[in-house]
């Protein structure tokens, strides 16, 4: 991922020195009208492209902000929320997946927010969340679970890269947490490497056995809300980034049927 930071010195952030305000400072293209990069809207249906560039500046907030203004944890998570809004109601833009867009990134950059997601094909958060490159830093594992190596790629979108907010995107039907009720159930044992998600998802289903409802989704959200408390509490960069209030951590669910992701 350091092929592309904004800083070279990618052995500054693993010795744990703080990064300066050289290191953070978002390149020219960072929060920038992302409708300029647009594609061509031709054989499409949806709303006018004037209205659609109108639209999307607007969900976009600070697009017209200088371009060293980082926006703030809440403005991350309304850009992320009206990129939902526009993906279930078909009316998507498809923001920086140009030529252009990839030429402008390809020497930095500074995305939005960051998401612990499933690896579940049916969740790709660029999509679902109607973003392009450079937009959103993505960790995928079955079950969203938080290990080492997802954490340390959220610190190190949050520290180096200037990430104001996290989201751990549990969604509905999850075959991995699907998978540990039902084998915790039969008391069997995970094959292969499968135990070590199954070790992870363990403590989400345990604690809602036996609630009214399905315990699959159940265990789906217990499991996307102690994820984000995990990493909102996760000591010394993600805990101490929330307490200065320059990042918020939030669990999600995201809807199979219609799309629509909620904040849990
Ligand atoms: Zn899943």
């Amino acid at each position: 991922m350091c092929d592309t930071c904004p800083s070279p010195d990618r052995r500054e952030f693993l010795r744990g020195a703080a990064i300066g305000a050289a290191a953070l400072a978002l390149p020219q293209w960072a929060f920038g009208a992302h409708g300029e990069e647009k594609k061509p809207d031709a054989g499409k249906k949806g709303p006018a492209k004037t209205d659609a560039r109108a639209e999307h500046a607007a969900a976009n907030g600070a697009s017209h902000a200088p371009a060293t203004q980082k926006v703030t944890p809440d403005e991350a998570l309304e850009r992320l929320m009206q990129g939902n809004k526009r993906y279930v109601s078909n009316k998507m833009f498809h923001p920086n997946e140009s030529p252009e867009a990839r030429t402008k990134l390809a020497s930095g950059q500074a995305p939005f927010a960051a998401i612990l997601g499933c690896a579940d094909s049916r969740v790709p958060p660029e999509i679902v969340f109607d973003h392009g490159l450079g937009d959103i830093f993505v960790v995928r594992v079955a079950g969203n679970v938080v290990e080492d190596e997802g954490t340390g790629s959220m610190e190190y979108a949050v520290e180096h890269l200037g990430v104001p907010l996290i989201v751990v995107l549990g969604h509905e039907r999850c075959g991995a947490v699907k998978a540990t009720v039902e084998t915790l159930e039969a008391g069997a044992e995970a094959p292969g490497h499968v135990a070590a998600l199954v070790a992870k998802l363990k403590p989400a289903v345990e604690k809602t056995k036996g609630l009214p409802g399905d315990n699959a989704e159940n265990a789906m959200r217990e499991n996307a809300k102690s994820g984000a408390a995990q990493l909102a509490a996760m000591e010394p960069i993600l805990k101490e980034k929330v307490e200065q209030g320059k990042l918020k951590v939030v669990a999600m669910r995201y809807d199979l049927d219609t799309g629509a992701v909620e904040v849990l």
